[in-house]
């Protein structure tokens, strides 16, 4: 596994990911996806609606707003409880989450005994100047605010949604009403969502604008154990189709303790990243919680009628939620590779010797990106052998036109070849086809695997197909 120095600079050169506003030098917790990067995080929400939408009967989707009605907040119970402790080092002024500088201390942030406050180990150091002259935690709340209209008082007040799952709950009722989903069924929702962190961290890992993949599975109840169960085999099983091997992801259990008083079950799925083992998604059985605050706060029934035993009920939910950001920077450190090739990629990779200063004669380090064809953002790279004979490079265009149907291709007809692989290998594109003297002869093109670095001979007539296929 890289470490983050490598990954960060990797998206850097190549356009995975910039820092927001970098030339006002930054604002902390906000990043800018560049063209590889937006490819990839698009192909993650495809891949993520396919499976938990379009590939099955009983999910639908919905798009709602950003801004809700503030009472949304309200029942939710994030305007009261949405918060994260805080505490400043009197010291040098830096300014932290207190549970995270106890944990990274090996320490447990206390709760007073009435549950309300917390209580500071003793010993707990700024991580920044070493003092031991920090403040009180105090509970800091995570929701953005803002106004609506041209008057900036209470009564205008409302909040970036920091989850999407709300927007699904207060649709719940004009889901039913204007679909024939029975029971069991699930809305699903893609967006941002926008929590200010006291300390973003690790990368895009905790940011404070992020996009949520939510889907919200309503159930009879009394089923919650077994649908819960369901939705964790599923999603596990989904990660491994984006590329993130079984062997680095992991469920971790709430214990009873640590449950919200309305959940039954809680499993966050979690990916060995190169700062640690953390969470991608989290799989909640929520009860009735959400719909009967709502019922609460709107005064709206938000009850489902069984037309087969003619009950009325408030269905349960399970909730599987996950964050595009931090599935994209699982992905992106899974798929990172330097390996020593042969000169002329004659022969087989070897992984380079961490530390050694190049390769043994007769090799090159490459760096190369192992994505999955899935969420690769550019699927094939079109190359004529040489740019300076109009017949190469005229089938070569032909070709890249109709590759670009399929999806995201790459033409490029600059330097050498090998220097040309070279650059889509750090890219992660899964295929190169070159287009050379014999293409001219028998309309024949060279198709090279990225990770095998492999070269086959196929009809150009077959390479839109293959490429279909590869892409799933
Ligand atoms: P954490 O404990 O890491 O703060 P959470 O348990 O509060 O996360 P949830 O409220 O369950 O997170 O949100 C669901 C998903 O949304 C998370 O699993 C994560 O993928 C994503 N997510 C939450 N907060 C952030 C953030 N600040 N930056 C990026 N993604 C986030």
């Amino acid at each position: 596994m890289p470490d983050m120095d490598t990954i960060v600079s990797l998206c850097k050169r190549r356009g995975f990911v910039f820092q927001g506003s970098e030339i006002y030098g930054g604002i902390g917790g906000f990043w800018d996806y560049g063209p590889l990067g937006c490819e990839l995080k698009r192909n993650i929400r495809d891949a993520w609606w396919k499976a938990v939408v379009r590939a099955r009967d009983d999910v639908v989707g919905v798009d709602a707003s950003i801004i809700m009605h503030p009472r949304v907040w309200e029942a939710s119970g994030h305007v009261g409880g949405f918060q994260d402790p805080m505490l400043d080092c009197r010291a040098c002024k830096k300014r932290f989450r207190a549970d995270q500088l106890c944990e990274d201390q090996g320490q447990k942030l206390g709760k007073t005994p009435d549950g309300n406050g917390y209580v500071l180990p003793p010993g707990v150091q700024c991580s920044a100047c070493g003092s031991t002259d920090l403040t009180e935690p105090r509970a800091f709340n995570l929701m953005f605010e803002s106004n609506t209209g041209p008057v900036k008082d209470d009564a205008s007040r409302v909040y970036l949604r920091p989850e999407t799952a709300q927007g699904i709950f207060t649709n719940f009722l004009n889901v039913l009403d204007t679909t024939r989903v029975k029971v069991p069924f699930g809305i699903a929702q893609i967006g941002k969502a926008f929590r200010n962190e006291i300390n973003p961290r690790n990368y895009t890992f905790r940011s404070r604008e992020f996009e949520q993949m939510e889907l919200e599975f309503f159930i009879k109840p009394g089923t919650d154990a077994q649908w819960h169960e369901y939705w964790v085999r599923e999603r596990m099983a989904w990660y491994t189709t984006i590329g993130l091997p079984a062997h680095r992801l992991h469920q971790y259990v709430y214990p009873n303790e640590e449950l919200a008083h309305y959940a039954s079950a809680c499993v966050d799925v979690m990916y060995d990243f190169p700062f640690g083992r953390q969470e991608l998604e989290g799989i909640a059985a929520r009860g009735d919680f959400d719909l009967s605050r709502h019922a609460e706060f709107s005064g709206k029934k938000m009850e489902y009628f069984d037309p087969e035993t003619n009950e009325k009920f408030v269905p349960h939910v399970v909730e599987p939620s996950a964050g595009v950001d931090r599935i994209a920077l699982a992905v992106l450190c899974e798929a990172y590779g330097e390996e020593w090739v042969p000169k002329g990629d004659a022969g087989a990779a070897r992984p380079a010797e961490p530390g050694a200063a190049r390769p043994p004669e007769g090799y090159e380090a490459r760096t190369v990106m192992r994505f999955t064809p899935n969420v690769a953002p550019i699927k094939a790279a079109v190359f004529p052998l040489l740019k300076n004979k109009p017949e190469l490079v005229e089938r070569a265009r032909s070709l890249y036109d109709e590759l670009k149907k399929v999806g995201a291709v790459f033409y490029d007809q600059t330097g050498a070849i090998g220097r040309r692989y070279r650059r889509q290998d750090e890219a992660g594109t899964p295929f190169g086809l070159t287009v050379d003297f014999q293409t001219l002869e028998d309309d024949t093109v060279t198709w090279r695997e990225r990770d095998s670095m492999r070269q086959t001979r196929i009809p150009a007539a077959e390479a839109a197909g293959k490429l279909r296929d590869a892409i799933g």
